[in-house]
């Protein structure tokens, strides 16, 4: 279905990045993957992916800065060809009260989870318009629908990925391109895994019993979504069934904003 596209996925050496990297790959993408982490292990995820048959590049492009992003694109767009498919997916997460949060945190969460998907959109959607083709899916968070307390920057971060994802859906609305938001709630990555230890330290209890108590606090659904069902999601976005879904955000969270 996607044969021929060319995808970049920010953060995608983990967690739903590396989910919907594969599930794009799998349909036919050329993806270029994006993210931090050991090297040899990186390569392993890119080698993997081209042993069976699919095309991939690799780029450790720091989403907290506009140049090394568009050069990001510069290369995918020189190597792969005009960019099809861009999914704003890299982000990080710090938690603590407002009058706590470290400045430094405030800066590189708006930096990571906001600017680089407005710094990213703007290096492709030329060639998206002169295509008559793209598919732009920002992944928010049920953090762009509803706060949590704790977590300011986060929040205010992923309200802000929402909007954009609005404002790029009319600007584009006739140009044969979609612009939309997956919004996640639980999904047992090394992010979510970091909260749980941290809960689990804090209040004295086994990583298994705060996993519980994690969910049971948010979500009707006492289940996390999965990286692949996530990459399904963003796959489905691309297909021709979803040409009119435009400025959408797409809650995949157990019931989480149901309440
Ligand atoms: P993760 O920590 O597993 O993956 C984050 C990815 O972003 C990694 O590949 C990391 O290397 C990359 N990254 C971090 N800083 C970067 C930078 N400066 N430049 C380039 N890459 C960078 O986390 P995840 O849970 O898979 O999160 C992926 C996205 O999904 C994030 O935007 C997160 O906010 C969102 N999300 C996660 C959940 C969840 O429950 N895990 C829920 C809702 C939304």
């Amino acid at each position: 279905m996607l044969k021929g596209k060319v995808a970049i996925v920010t953060g995608s050496t983990s967690g739903i990045g590396l989910g919907i990297a594969t599930a794009l790959a799998t349909h036919g993408a050329d993806v270029t993957l994006n993210g931090f982490g050991d090297r040899a292990a990186i390569d392993r995820i890119a080698k993997d992916l081209r042993e069976r048959h699919f095309r991939s590049g690799y780029s450790p492009a720091d989403m907290s800065r506009p140049d090394e992003i568009r050069q990001l694109i510069a290369d995918a767009q020189r190597l792969r060809g005009p960019v099809d498919v861009l999914v704003n997916n890299a982000g990080i997460q710090h938690v603590a009260p407002v009058e706590q949060f470290a400045e430094e945190r405030w800066n590189a969460i708006l930096a990571i989870n906001l600017s680089a998907a407005f710094h990213t959109t703007r290096a492709v959607l030329l060639d998206m318009k002169q295509r008559h083709w793209g598919r732009i899916i920002n992944i928010a968070s049920t953090h762009g629908l509803v706060a949590s307390a704790g977590k300011a920057a986060y929040v205010a971060a992923k309200h802000g990925l929402i909007g954009l994802a609005k404002v790029i859906a009319i600007e584009t609305a006739n140009d044969g391109i979609t612009c939309n938001a997956i919004c996640p709630g639980w999904v047992l990555t090394p992010l979510v895994q970091q909260q749980i230890a941290d809960r689990a330290k804090h209040a004295g209890v086994s990583i298994e019993a705060a996993q519980q108590d994690l969910l049971r606090e948010k979500q009707p659904m006492l289940q996390f979504t999965t990286p692949e069902q996530i990459g399904a999601l963003a796959v489905m976005l691309c297909d021709d069934a979803a040409a009119t879904v435009t400025g959408a955000a797409w809650p995949v969270d157990g019931g989480w904003t149901a309440q």
